[in-house]
């Protein structure tokens, strides 16, 4: 019943329209001095523009901030110049790892605070700088906490490249020989304020389509790799409908987002490619590929045999649905259907994804959110720290996603 109404929830998320959502709150209790240094954390972020791949300034920025705050911190050198940060308090191994991504997607749009509508908006205000900031201010505040202030050595932050263009900072972390092993890993993206329950899976793919080109006179001639790929599109649009789904996630969709092919209308097309986006509602990469390559064998054969190919590029993302922790009491849950670092981190950990902010403003011009879904954020992730703290670590191997599916 609750994976029902969850499902219901995405459903129900999926059909408003984008706009900045008001917060459940238009008040909070964070504290005069506290709301003050977020918002100028947060401001200074976003200023500095940090478009996936150019992240050394804003990085250079917040170690500096993090080490005046009494953080250790550490880079990790992803790529040249581009790096992770990681920052902890007086011991290296630490339970718990609080994460977000300090990568943005193009294009950059700069940062403003209207005062009247108390609307902070700008490139990366939301995805996910609001996070950054709300996490770290979160973490600082535990030191004057009662309850919470032998938390505070406990806890590792961990600011990560590449979030939006494949997840290459959190993988790097990931496969890091000298990165400590947690039990609690609390992630920050927009998700409205509530702890999301899972994510769907990716496969991300393209096909190739090969001919030969000839004069479109004399099509018999050649081969048409157009036709080799109208013939594929529509096998995999009729295959669309029927890919696994589950209750928790809904169906799996399949999204054309580029095709290419040909160079004149009057000539028979060599070449023709499509790249293409599954999200996944259930099953795995493998199956989905199974499914794909048994519905287009047989045009494959007859583009052989015509002296033409049918090729799949499977190096693409790919992972199944990931199921996150979601067992706190307090908080909204829903799932989500974008891709997050999530999976890109190994380990038998807890994990929780929580941030800020709407999705649906993420990657648009109008990226913005209230300076009070900014300051609850900060209690928000006390709150979330505090109870993750008590929960029993995980078993080994229990991470391990469940492989049950429906057809
Ligand atoms: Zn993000």
């Amino acid at each position: 019943m609750l994976l029902q109404n969850l499902s219901l929830l995405a459903l129900a998320l999926g059909s408003y329209a984008a706009s900045v959502r008001p917060a459940s709150s238009e008040v909070t209790t964070l504290d005069a001095s506290t709301s003050k240094e977020l918002l100028a954390l947060h401001k200074k972020l976003v200023d500095i523009e940090s478009i996936s791949e150019n992240e050394l300034e804003v990085g250079i920025w917040l170690a500096s901030y993090l080490k005046d705050n009494g953080f250790t911190v550490e880079r990790q050198e992803v790529a040249k110049d581009r790096y992770n940060i990681l920052a902890y308090g007086s011991k290296r191994d630490t339970t718990i790892l609080l994460s977000s991504h300090i990568d943005t997607v193009p294009p950059y749009w700069p940062y403003y605070y209207n005062k009247t509508t108390d609307v902070i908006g700008g490139r990366g205000s939301v995805d996910a700088k609001a996070s950054v900031a709300a996490q770290i201010l979160a973490v600082m505040g535990l030191k004057e906490e009662g309850e919470a202030k032998f938390l505070r050595d406990d806890i590792s932050l961990l600011f990560v490249v590449g979030e939006e263009a494949g997840g290459e900072g959190m993988k790097a972390f990931s496969a890091w020989d000298k990165r400590p092993q947690y039990d609690i890993v609390i992630f920050g993206e927009p998700t409205e304020g509530k702890l999301v329950c899972g994510h769907k899976g990716i496969l991300g793919f393209e096909i190739h389509a090969t001919g030969k080109a000839a004069h479109s006179g004399y099509p018999w001639l050649g081969v048409s790799a157009n036709d080799i790929m109208a013939e594929t599109l529509a096998v995999l649009l009729e295959l669309r409908q029927h890919l696994p789904w589950s209750e928790k996630y809904g169906n799996t969709t399949m999204n054309f987002g580029r095709i290419q092919g040909g160079v004149a209308a009057n000539v028979v097309a060599e070449t023709s490619s499509a790249k293409i986006a599954t999200r996944l509602a259930a099953g795995t990469p493998k199956i989905i590929q199974g499914l794909i390559l048994n519905a287009t064998k047989e045009i494959k054969a007859r583009a052989q045999k015509d002296g033409g190919d049918l090729e799949f590029d499977w190096s693409g993302n790919g992972y199944p649905p990931v199921d996150i922790d979601c067992d706190i009491e307090g908080f909204e849950k829903l799932t989500v259907n974008y891709g997050t670092d999530v999976p890109n981190l190994e380990g038998d950990h807890r994990r929780y994804l929580y941030g800020p902010g709407n999705i649906f403003v993420a990657h648009s011009d109008h990226e913005a959110l209230k300076r009070t879904e900014l300051e609850q954020a900060v209690l928000d992730y006390r709150r979330l720290i505090l109870q993750a703290s008590k929960m029993e670590p995980k078993q080994q191997g229990a991470g391990k996603g469940s492989e049950q599916f429906e057809l």
